[in-house]
């Protein structure tokens, strides 16, 4: 069956890669990131989160709506896509009037019905592409039925992103891949690309090769990577960052398969 490929701003390309800082820090840092990303051309969308669900309060929270016109910038001067996450209506309708290019919906939030239920009805009729992350819990269901609220409000353009469970025991990983979940929900909807985030499944960037090339060998349609141009100082997330450069290696490095199998 052949997939749908996210968006018409989406030159069909596989994989699909989306980069960009974990969060949009300064207008600064958000040009010198994106500026940086598309000298490589594997790079489709840039990424920054302006809303910031953190677990827990006392952490950066994100700039917010002051952030969206750094984005357009990205759009209009860099020439790159933009995607950012949305948590409730109010998110939606501000990205909407910045012309932000694609939404996601994160892992605090794929775990609410009711919140993705005000999100797919502020999206009603709206030609947008919106990615949803798995839930932080390991229930295929819920994420199917995020994206089944979505699709019942006529969004078409759709996709899955696969950034792992919470886990209570220590691990090298931050979160747990439990990649049965992301293989069951693909053996559910085979139409929807499926794009892994190993930033946030490994919360270490030396470890982000390996969860890469691993999705891509289970025939992933895309990797979401955070990347910022002085990881160790990021704002948030600052282990899991990797620069523009180090990026372009972990491309390098991967094998991708070119077969449909
Ligand atoms: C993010 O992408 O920066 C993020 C907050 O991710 P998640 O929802 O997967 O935790
Ligand atoms: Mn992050």
């Amino acid at each position: 069956m052949k997939k749908r490929i996210i968006s018409p701003l989406i030159p069909e390309h596989q994989p699909l890669v989306i980069a960009g800082p974990c969060s949009a820090e300064t207008e600064e840092q958000v040009l010198e990131t994106a500026k940086a990303l598309k000298q490589d051309q594997r790079v489709n969308v840039f990424r920054a989160g302006v809303w910031k669900p953190r677990t827990r309060p006392g952490s950066f929270e994100g700039n917010g709506s002051k952030a969206l016109p750094w984005l357009q910038r990205v759009k209009t001067e860099v020439g790159l896509p933009v995607a950012i996450e949305v948590a409730n209506v109010k998110h939606v309708y501000e990205a909407l009037k910045a012309g932000i290019d694609i939404l996601w919906i994160g892992a605090r939030t794929s775990a609410n019905p009711f919140a993705v239920q005000e999100i797919a009805e502020a999206l009603a009729g709206v030609d947008i592409p919106v990615l949803v992350k798995n839930p932080v819990n390991p229930d295929v269901a819920l994420w199917l039925g995020a994206l089944e609220r979505l699709e019942k409000k006529g969004i078409k353009d759709l996709g899955a992103i696969h950034r792992g469970v919470s886990q209570f025991e220590k691990s090298t990983l931050r979160n747990k891949p439990a990649w049965q979940m992301a293989i069951k929900f693909r053996e559910e909807v085979p139409t929807i690309p499926i794009i892994n985030d190993p930033s946030h499944i490994t919360g270490n960037r030396e470890l982000i090769g390996s969860i890469a090339q691993t999705a891509l060998d289970l025939n992933f349609d895309g990797l979401m990577i955070e990347t910022h141009p002085n990881p160790d100082e990021a704002w948030s997330d600052a282990s899991q960052q990797v620069t523009p450069e180090q990026l372009s290696c972990i491309l390098d490095q991967l094998i991708i398969r070119t077969d449909e199998t």
